[in-house]
């Protein structure tokens, strides 16, 4: 079997490094915030290109902290509405409800799965304050026209970038566009830690200091609380061993945009409409770091059963759209059929950095040998 992402894989080709960091970690006696959670705050900022990271547990802390915070600062109050793309994973529209602001669900752009400025700006009402950006499947939303809509309605914007570790738009990292960004580093994320991770990345350092705060129980000094915090902390295990990852981050990128090209290149199924076209270059794919390469199709069940029997593995990135959760029962009158074709015909198949050519290959001639019964 191909599996849809080898972390076994992915991680043992840093074991020696990895095993290094862990026994460091274990042999200084120190385990919450201190020199690993530091030093990799610092390598991640200069990664993305901004002033400050703030570690945090997880990715979606990273969201609701920013969120909170800017609540925190008085930036944002209850009741606010905050624009989201329809389609996202659930965790970014998690952030918004936990601070009792109103998610507005706003449809994708068809081509590219990620917000549409033009139908973001008819959802823009006097009590819009933010946009929730999200680089879905790990390619940069339009940041350059959605900034531009930001000044001019004066919204604060959020990038959700747990999918999206390194994509740039003209040589802009994903983390450096809006005001504050959310990142996860979740083992399966394309920097994955060996357990639960993430960090908030900003240019404002009143705003770094206090999801600092807020994280850390509402304390800026020990024993000193200005604010009912809670406990979300990115702790020095998994700080080292994310320093030995970040070194490798591009390097895997790169593999995951030839993998990516690959499929654009080699698939030629009529039933299978591919995320991006085969004349692209490993130059012209900036924007997009391949977390997930995910395919549409009306015959989503059929192929899938087809590429299981052929040994490939798939997932659904996702299955149901938040509207139609449990979760949010109050919105489940609400349509957004675009969302609703999206989430009926998407599959993601196989991008391990660590794939062989000949595993991929499997995949493009699976994908090509399948029929429409
Ligand atoms: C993974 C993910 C998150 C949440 O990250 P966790 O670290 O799992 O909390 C948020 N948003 C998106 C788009 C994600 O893919």
């Amino acid at each position: 079997m191909i599996p849809f992402l080898d972390l076994k894989g992915i991680n043992a080709q840093y074991r020696d490094a990895l095993i290094q960091a862990a026994t460091n970690v274990i042999d200084s006696g120190w385990y919450i915030q201190g020199s690993e959670l530091h030093a990799f705050e610092r390598e991640f900022s200069d990664y993305c290109g901004t002033r400050h990271c703030v570690g945090v547990a997880n990715g979606l802390d990273a969201l609701t902290l920013t969120l909170r915070a800017w609540k925190t600062l008085g930036k944002l109050k209850e009741g606010d509405e905050v624009i989201v793309p329809a389609n996202t994973y659930i965790a970014s529209i998690l952030a918004i409800t936990e601070n009792q602001l109103k998610p507005v669900l706003v449809e994708p752009d068809a081509a590219t799965y990620n917000l549409c400025p033009i139908k973001a700006t008819t959802a823009i009402t006097p009590k819009t304050r933010a946009i929730v950006a999200v680089h879905l499947y790990g390619q940069l939303a339009p940041m350059p026209e959605i900034m531009a809509l930001a000044d001019q309605h004066q919204l604060l914007v959020l990038e959700d970038s747990a999918q999206a570790h390194g994509a740039e738009i003209n040589g802009k990292k994903a983390g450096n566009w809006g005001h504050a960004s959310g990142f996860s580093f979740y083992p399966g994320k394309n920097l994955g830690a060996l357990g639960d991770a993430g960090a908030v990345t900003t240019n404002n350092e009143e705003l770094a200091r206090t999801i600092r705060a807020l994280g850390n129980y509402g304390s800026h000094k020990k024993y000193e609380n200005l604010y009912q915090g809670v406990n979300s902390r990115l702790d020095e295990m998994q700080a080292a061993l994310l320093r030995v990852k970040l070194k490798h981050l591009d390097a895997e990128t790169a593999r995951r945009k030839e993998i990516a090209l690959a499929y654009a290149k080699g698939i030629h199924n009529p039933v299978i409409q591919q995320p991006i076209a085969a004349e692209n270059t490993p130059e012209t794919l900036g924007s997009h770091v391949f977390h997930l390469y995910v395919v549409r199709t009306e015959e989503r069940e059929a192929l899938q059963a087809h590429l299981g029997a052929a040994g490939v593995q798939t997932l659904i990135h996702y299955p149901i759209p938040p509207h139609q959760q449990q979760a949010y029962r109050n919105w489940n009158k609400e349509h957004h059929p675009l969302t609703e074709t999206i989430h009926k015909q998407v599959l993601s198949l196989p991008i391990s950095p660590v794939m062989s050519n000949e595993q991929v290959n499997a995949v493009i001639e699976a994908c090509n040998a399948f029929r429409i019964k």
